[in-house]
């Protein structure tokens, strides 16, 4: 998994923005609401991850990789939704991952733990140091998993995005700015931050088609 700062930055906010989009009454809960939601998640696609990697005949099938992708796609949300910035939290703690499932499960469950205390009230800048401590760790046993068993996540992210968005609803890209990429001139999506080429149909209508960046 690449670890370029930006690769973790830009797929959460592109996580918060689909799932605002396809979710739009749990981010009308508030931030603490939307936090344990994204908690809760967290907690499901672990256990998902976890009894996929106990059963040896599965990992073989690929399932590891997907398992994985959907830890990842919580973790960030919940890092976002938190207001923090996952590659900041991520660099400093990007040498201490392990890269055993025991690990990140115990990452995982003290991320948990601190979100049950801030949703029960307990005090949130007391709990800032160590809530950024394991969110650090929690993303960086998620890389250092994911490059231990080789484990394209960014991939199984961006094809699990075009699902959802089938299932859905895509973005309309209906806020764009100009940005020139590799020296084009093409669209940045406000709304979801995806980057898109401008096309006329024959019907004349605009369509808008996604061009792939180096996450
Ligand atoms: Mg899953
Ligand atoms: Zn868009």
């Amino acid at each position: 998994m690449p670890t370029n700062p930006d690769t973790l930055d830009r797929l959460a906010l592109r996580g918060l923005a689909d799932s605002a989009r396809w979710f739009p009454e749990l981010h009308d809960r508030g931030q603490i609401g939307l936090v344990v939601h994204f908690a809760l998640g967290l907690a499901g696609e672990v256990g998902e991850l976890i009894e996929v990697a106990e059963s040896p005949g599965r990992v073989i099938d690929g399932e590891l990789g997907a398992e994985l992708a959907d830890v990842t796609i919580y973790a960030l949300d919940l890092v976002a939704a938190l207001d923090r910035t996952p590659s900041i939290l991520y660099d400093a703690q990007a040498l201490n991952g392990e890269g055993t499932w025991t690990s990140l499960v115990v990452a995982v469950g003290q991320v948990l733990n601190l979100v049950k205390k801030l949703n029960r009230g307990d005090n949130a800048p007391e709990l800032g140091a160590k809530l950024d401590h394991w969110l650090g760790l929690m993303l960086a046993e998620i890389v250092a998993v994911a490059d231990l068993f080789r484990l394209d996540v960014v991939a199984e992210i961006i094809r699990k995005r075009e699902v959802l968005n089938g299932r859905w609803g895509a973005c309309e890209h209906v806020s764009l700015e100009g940005e020139e990429h590799r020296g084009e001139l093409l669209w940045r999506c406000q709304v979801c931050f995806d980057l898109v080429r401008e096309h006329r149909d024959t019907a004349g209508y605009l369509t808008y088609e996604l061009v792939a960046e180096d996450l």
